[in-house]
């Protein structure tokens, strides 16, 4: 485990060599040790090394997994291709079941699925409900369409009534499924769901920060009846044993860093296998001069903080008409200085700990660069080790300037900075700014300006009057990022389609495509030639 409390902690708690119950008898696990072990018995590792995982909120130990090695990612691999020539065959309406049953499951089991993300993650459990609502929609989805985005297609023949064209979608193989902690519960398994849906099986390597709640997902699987071999489950570090599984799969999905995604899109370029890649943002929210502030702010503390504000998709840049400014800042900090924030797993915080050691250190170092270079925290700003080691207020920023680190870079933490506009182009100019182009969210009682005003804007989703759950939750519509924000899109038809191949298969009946009869090849061209003339006046395309 990469990350857990040092004795660098500003808590001074957690050193994890006293606390540890592998090496102190008065230590104890937060999870109950039988329970771990069920979970980790999913992990396919024979290395005999295991690694600890910490709760990020209190600095309690977990629990201890097993840690994988290349030649463990090569038998996950031999397994994953057995059972997916299996299951290949298997007919849909099974595979729809399965799913059905997945969806059941992880409504009943919720409780054990919540407690599991907040103890691992340190998130809120309003924050990790959204987890398990996400996986049941994904599931209930793909398990009601995967029939009709998998059915074989009639397609126009060159020669009509002559060439039966027909489209297949043919599994990949075997997926690899690289995801990491922030959302470990649905990162983990929703870009699964279609991959199996579609026919594959998959071999996963979550983050080590989050393995526990990873393994309850391939526990719930097999439980909901998939095979247990269809989905692999290997633990290690990213570059090695990601690295091992890019080596060695049909197609990659991986969820992180940009940094990451460029060199999986490299190794993927050279074994030219395709992958999709749901990569950083520095997401924009609009305020315009019309806009419900009361909605508006409300709306803004849920796409600033949730998750303290480490989600792929939650707002870091603010932009504020004039007009509307000052009442709307009001509202974003009063609301902002209600928050609820403490430890636990109940339903009683507003917002959670940061994840990690690291995530603390950015926060850290973006706010006080902001600060010593001018700009004006409007609340927040502050590390709070009281709560515990790495749990940082919610803060939010003004005056900021392109010299600070936090203005084009990815927090990925509880900062958001507050920008004032006057010309809604200009402002839409300053949201396209930077590489990124995850997510958007625009304010205002105009939808359809909103939604004119979306078209301009250079991200993949863009919520109107939403944060982001409303493009995210809604599975039939694609999400991912423009730009440097990813390649390709999960969800929808376009979140199956890419673990498939498409294979045209078409049967020639009477003629041949040749010269016949004893045409020449002169005449054959001729006749042909008036043949595309005759298709192009009857409004044949
Ligand atoms: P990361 O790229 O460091 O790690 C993500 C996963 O990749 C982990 O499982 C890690 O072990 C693995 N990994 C690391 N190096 C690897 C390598 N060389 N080869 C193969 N695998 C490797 O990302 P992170 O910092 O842990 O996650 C946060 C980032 O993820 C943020 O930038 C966030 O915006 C992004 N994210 C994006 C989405 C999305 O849907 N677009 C969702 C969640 C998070």
């Amino acid at each position: 485990m990469s990350e857990h409390p040092t004795s660098s902690d500003p808590s001074g708690i957690g050193t994890p060599d006293v606390r540890d119950p592998a090496t102190d008898i008065t230590a104890s696990y937060a999870l109950e040790p039988g329970y771990v072990r069920r979970l980790t018995a999913g992990v396919l590792a024979s290395t005999g090394r295991a690694e600890t995982t910490w709760a990020p909120a209190t600095g309690q130990p977990l629990g201890s997994v097993p840690q994988s090695s290349v030649p463990d990612v090569e038998e996950a691999f031999a397994r994953a291709r057995r059972a997916q020539q299996a299951w290949q065959r298997t007919p849909l309406e099974e595979r729809s079941a399965a799913l059905l049953r997945l969806h059941d499951l992880v409504l009943d089991r919720q409780a054990e699925i919540l407690d599991l993300i907040c103890w691992e993650s340190g998130k809120a459990r309003k924050h990790a409900f959204d987890e398990p609502l996400h996986v049941a929609l994904t599931a209930r989805y793909y398990a009601r369409t995967g029939e009709e985005h998998l059915a074989t297609r009639r397609v126009a023949g060159l020669v009509p009534g002559l060439t039966r064209v027909e489209v297949n979608r043919l599994p990949k193989g075997v997926v690899g499924i690289i995801s990491p902690w922030n959302y470990p519960f649905n990162l983990a398994l929703c870009d699964g769901i279609p991959a199996l849906m579609a026919g594959n099986a998959v071999v996963a390597k979550p983050d080590s920060q989050t393995m526990l709640t990873a393994l309850l997902g391939k526990q719930l699987l097999e439980e909901a009846g998939f095979p247990t071999d269809l989905w692999q489950v290997v633990a290690g570090p990213g570059a090695e044993i990601g690295g091992a599984i890019v080596e060695r799969a049909d197609y990659v999905c991986f969820t992180g860093s940009t940094a990451t995604g460029r060199v999986i899109a490299r190794q993927c370029a050279d074994r030219l296998i395709g992958c999709s890649l749901e990569l950083g943002g520095k997401n924009p929210l609009l305020v315009l001069r019309d806009a419900d502030l009361d909605r508006a702010a409300e709306g803004a503390v849920r796409a600033s903080f949730s998750n303290a504000g480490q989600l792929c998709v939650s707002t870091e840049r603010l932009f504020v008409a004039d007009q509307v400014y000052d009442r709307f800042v009001d509202r974003f900090v009063a609301r902002t200085k209600a928050m609820v924030l403490r430890a636990g797993i109940d339903w009683g915080s507003d917002m959670g700990t940061l994840t990690s050691q690291a995530q603390l250190d950015t926060v850290v170092a973006h706010v006080e660069d902001a600060r010593a270079k001018g700009a004006r925290v409007l609340t927040g700003g502050r590390a709070r080790p009281d709560l515990g080691p790495y749990f940082y207020e919610p803060t939010i920023l003004e005056g900021v300037t392109p010299d600070m680190a936090c203005f084009g870079k990815e927090t990925f933490g509880p900062v958001i900075s507050v920008y004032r506009f006057s010309d809604e182009a200009d402002a839409v100019a300053r949201a396209n700014a930077g590489e990124y182009g995850l997510n958007a969210s625009i304010w205002t009682r105009d939808t359809a300006r909103g939604r004119a005003l979306a078209r301009q804007v250079k991200c993949g989703t863009v919520n109107v009057n939403e944060a982001f759950g409303a493009t995210f939750a809604s599975v039939e519509s694609p999400m991912g990022g423009m730009r440097e924000s990813g390649l390709g899109r999960r969800q929808g038809a376009e979140g199956i389609h890419r673990y498939t191949e498409t294979q045209s298969v078409a049967t020639q009946r009477l003629i041949r495509l040749a010269p016949m009869l004893g045409l020449s090849d002169e005449s054959f061209a001729k006749v042909m030639t008036a043949n595309l003339r005759l298709m192009k006046k009857l409004g044949r395309k």
